[in-house]
């Protein structure tokens, strides 16, 4: 009997330690506060599973901070060809970095969202892209693009992609952002040490608070196209990492390959720019 409560205290133990360490940590709380969804979205998802998956996705970047970022996330009629918008809310902390903000989802049917029932897997594309290029420092991965999609996924803009796209608004590429305020004034943010690729310096839309168009594979680029999925690359990780004083982690799939695979890469990213292009506004 003893042994049984000693073990069964141990185990309220380890529980405790854990979720007192969850506190310590990057963290996006999600709250989503409705709205309609566009009827007619594509694939069988919806909003709040595709939102957490993005939320998670970017939380695992940030693996060694400390810092807690409220998100609330609707569809809201948004039009004029804006598909996702972030609103900058309230920032604080030392360093600096966004505490509160608003993501909406356009609802307006202009274009056919697919909602990915399975936003943990990239299976409905069929190939994947990395892109790299030099700002300095050496050569770092500035998009990864999966295309060739299936089902649903073809022809339509994958609500995913946008999720993560308006996130990193969130996480610091914003002009409501303070510490994004102070960097900006020459369209570049100068990567400074600690931070990885120190000396690269990152092109930048002062005005949007995006990567600049001239980097159209990067996640945080102003543009979304149809048929097509990205995901979070070093570029955005990086520009992100500098203004909100994050300790990046990059995922494997941005570990730059042999070099000869690297010129077949750019070849493949050309062929991307006949896509329909649709915009994603912040503020
Ligand atoms: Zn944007």
């Amino acid at each position: 009997m003893k042994n049984k409560i000693g073990s069964i205290l141990s185990t309220i133990c380890i529980f405790s330690i854990l979720s007192q360490s969850s506190y310590a940590a990057f963290t996006i709380m999600t709250n989503f506060l409705g709205g309609a969804a566009p009827t007619n979205a594509v694939g069988g998802g919806n909003l709040q599973d595709i939102f957490e998956e993005a939320a998670g996705f970017w939380e695992s970047i940030y693996p060694n901070d400390t810092h807690t970022l409220t998100l609330d996330y609707s569809w809201a009629t948004l039009g004029s060809g804006t598909l996702g918008q972030h609103l900058f809310q309230s920032e604080g902390g030392t360093p600096n970095r966004e505490t509160a903000g608003v993501i909406n989802f356009d609802n307006s049917e202009d274009v056919v969202f697919f909602l990915d029932s399975t936003p943990g897997d990239d299976a409905e594309y069929g190939n994947a892209n990395a892109v790299f290029r030099n700002f300095g420092a050496g050569l770092l991965n500035t998009g990864y693009i999966l295309s060739d999609p299936t089902g649903s996924a073809i022809g339509n803009f994958d609500l995913f992609s946008i999720a993560l796209h308006e996130i990193g608004h969130a996480l610091g590429l914003s002009s409501g952002n303070s510490s994004f305020q102070n960097e900006r004034g020459d369209n570049d943010i100068d990567v400074q040490s600690p931070r990885p690729y120190a000396g690269s310096v990152l092109p930048i839309d002062d005005t949007t608070a995006h990567i600049n168009v001239s980097i159209p594979e990067s996640l945080m680029q102003p543009f979304s196209s149809a048929g097509e999925r990205k995901l979070i690359d070093t570029l955005s990780i990086l520009a992100i990492a500098e203004i909100s004083e994050l300790d990046p982690y990059f995922p494997d799939y941005t570990v730059i390959p042999e070099p000869a695979n690297i010129t077949l890469i750019f070849i493949a990213v050309l062929t991307l720019g006949c896509f329909r292009k649709k915009q994603l506004k912040s503020s």
